[in-house]
């Protein structure tokens, strides 16, 4: 069994419902779903003229291989009626896997740790939150220290 910290966000339709609905369908598509963390309002990330997000994290015990998960992920992503836009665009729900153990796989389609986390506050804020003293595989730095160096994001409800 792997340990898998996955980044939710949605910034279309009825947000917390679409984050709601994911940690759902991933309970029934067999992924175990031990912690999820509160929900943070954040700004657009990268392209700035599109609606806020709601983004949070949860822990998943998972028995899939990492393709596997991603598969299954992006399944769930088309069925709660995600459909293709522009990267770093607009979203139904966005599932992103940010760390599978201490895992470090580089491929275009499958990038373990998630080669944009240790960027994003959105994803290391509310990580800290449920793995804070998870070591990230390439930053050598906990998870809370590196939400640390993103103190502005706002936290307003329970997932
Ligand atoms: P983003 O989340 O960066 O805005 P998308 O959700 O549209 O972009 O994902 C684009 C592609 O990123 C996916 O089709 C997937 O194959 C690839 N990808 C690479 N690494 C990961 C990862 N760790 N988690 C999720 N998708 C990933
Ligand atoms: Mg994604």
């Amino acid at each position: 069994m792997a340990l898998v910290a996955l980044g939710l966000g949605s910034n279309l339709g009825n947000r917390l419902l679409n984050l709601k609905n994911a940690v759902r369908s991933m309970e029934r598509s067999g992924l175990r779903v031990m912690r999820a963390s509160d929900v943070f309002e954040t700004a657009p990330w990268g392209i700035t003229d599109q609606p806020c997000f709601l983004n949070a994290c949860a822990l998943l015990e998972c028995a899939l291989s990492p393709r596997e998960l991603l598969e299954s992920l992006k399944d769930i992503e088309a069925r709660l009626g995600r459909t293709m836009t522009r990267r770093w665009g607009e979203r139904l729900i966005d599932l992103d896997i940010l760390l599978i153990d201490s895992l470090i796989h580089r491929e275009a389609d499958l990038c373990v740790p998630h080669p944009e986390m240790h960027r994003r506050g959105f994803v290391l804020v509310p990580l800290a939150r449920i793995i804070p003293d998870r070591v990230h595989p390439l930053t050598g730095r906990t998870i809370a220290s590196m939400a640390s160096d993103f103190p502005e994001e706002l936290r307003i409800c329970s997932l």
